[in-house]
């Protein structure tokens, strides 16, 4: 039996170029955040991607949680996003790698959870 192709140096994107945020719910129903604080590098050029750990069916046009950089700015071009638009983009230029950290709002249908996150070199 010939054993599958392995095929290396074709993958996308290095995977650590993502900052993986897991959005979910504890047993009571209240929102967990992993990790509470995230932090991207500037250098490596990382981003955010929120990820749903919610075990649930998923419909278009319905985003079951929402990211909102309300409290003290975003450090993304964009503030809002959510399950349709999880990943964050690059760090705003102007924004320079440092101890600030910036506080946010995740939302996940009446409840919500402000978690934080900051730029590093
Ligand atoms: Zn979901």
């Amino acid at each position: 039996m010939a054993s599958p192709t392995q095929s290396f140096g074709n993958r996308e994107e290095s995977d650590n170029r993502e900052v993986i945020v897991n959005i979910g719910l504890d047993a009571e129903g209240n929102i967990t955040v992993d990790p509470e604080y995230f932090k991207v590098s500037k250098s490596k050029n990382q981003e955010v991607r929120w990820v749903c750990a919610m075990q649930h069916d998923h419909m278009k046009g319905r985003p079951c949680f929402t990211v909102d950089f309300d409290k003290n700015g975003s450090p993304f071009y964009e503030t809002q996003f959510s399950s349709d638009a999880p990943v964050s983009g690059l760090a705003r230029r102007d924004v320079l790698p440092g101890p600030k950290i910036y506080d946010y709002t995740v939302q996940v249908g009446d409840k919500e959870v402000d978690p934080g996150g900051g730029v590093q070199q």
